[in-house]
């Protein structure tokens, strides 16, 4: 494949696929730094809520005199909401943020394949799954890599780009110089579960709910201890409110599957009430804390 390794020129268009807490981040990141960017979701009230979070981010950063109103304008201008796929065929790359399925995101590589051109690069904004294994249903799995970003993606600096065995390194490298671009600290990886971040935080999150289990505490003294005398920015419930129960939960199976059931990524029985009555955290309005 004959690629530059270089960031992605700003004419690129980019195209972000599933319009959630991740997508509309992206798609924000990206618009900030000049591209054209196409949210799209199978849920078309998705998309209008992605890009209504956008605005509100960027609003927000205009009342803090971070952005001039003009500019703000400007880059939610330049993201296009699109609940058909078809919309994406010219973007040059194309970031999967639907859910942490690895089937699901397969079915949708292979579509994905189909639409786009020659050159585009593919990516998942996965936070555990296999990049091998997502590739290994494509035609030419040697253009799919991981571009990992964290939540909430405009503000966190950190993207993992994450090599499956098939990922050409000249894809990985173009990823790594656009993440630069667009103002972020790449790293790369290879593609194991949870890749860095994940795999190092998975106890984080088990512990803290297997002493909640043992009724040491509520949630709010937890967080506030690890906030308050060990230095975390968030405690480990507030943080999973943030990410999601769905997220965290199929993140923490997913892991705990890799390594065939090693007890140390054990899920939480207390997650997995969570997610079954629909308490998903901050966006269901519910998860250890009341946010209605
Ligand atoms: P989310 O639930 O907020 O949004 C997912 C969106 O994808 C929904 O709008 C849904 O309608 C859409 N969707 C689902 N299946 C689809 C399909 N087949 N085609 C098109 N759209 C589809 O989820 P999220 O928190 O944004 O997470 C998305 C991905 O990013 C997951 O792989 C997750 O592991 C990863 N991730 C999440 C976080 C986090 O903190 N939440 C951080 C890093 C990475």
């Amino acid at each position: 494949m004959e690629m530059d390794v270089a960031a992605l020129s700003t004419s690129t268009r980019i195209a972000v696929i599933g319009a959630g807490a991740m997508g509309s981040g992206i798609a924000h990141v990206a618009a900030r730094a000049g591209h054209t960017v196409y949210l799209y979701d199978m849920n078309a009230e998705a998309v209008a809520r992605g890009r209504d979070a956008i605005g509100k981010d960027l609003r927000f950063l205009v009342g803090k005199g971070k952005l001039a109103a003009a500019e703000a304008e400007a880059v939610l201008a330049r993201v296009i909401g699109s609940s058909r796929i078809e919309d994406l065929a010219d973007a040059g790359l194309l970031i999967e943020a639907i859910v942490e399925n690895l089937e699901v995101k397969q079915k949708l590589f292979r579509q994905l394949e189909e639409l786009a051109g020659p050159q585009a690069i593919l990516a998942t904004n996965t936070s555990s799954l296999s990049i091998t294994a997502m590739a290994a249903v494509l035609a030419r799995p040697e253009r799919l890599a991981g571009m990992h970003f964290f939540n909430p993606a405009p503000r966190m600096a950190l993207v993992e780009i994450v090599s499956g065995l098939a990922t050409d390194p000249e894809v990985a490298g173009t990823l790594y110089d656009t993440a630069k671009a667009w103002g972020k600290t790449p790293v790369h990886a290879s593609s194991t579960p949870g890749f860095i971040v994940n795999r190092v935080a998975r106890p984080y999150y088990a512990e803290a709910q297997r002493v909640l289990a043992e009724r040491a505490a509520a949630p709010a003294t937890l967080d506030a201890v690890l906030r308050e005398a060990c230095g975390f920015p968030m405690g480990p419930f507030e943080l999973m409110d943030l990410i999601g129960h769905d997220v965290n939960y199929a993140v923490t199976n997913s892991v705990f599957d890799a390594y065939h059931g090693d007890r140390r990524y054990t899920p939480s029985l207390i997650q997995r009430e969570l997610v079954l009555a629909g308490r998903l955290g901050r966006k269901s309005g519910q998860g250890f804390y009341d946010y209605r």
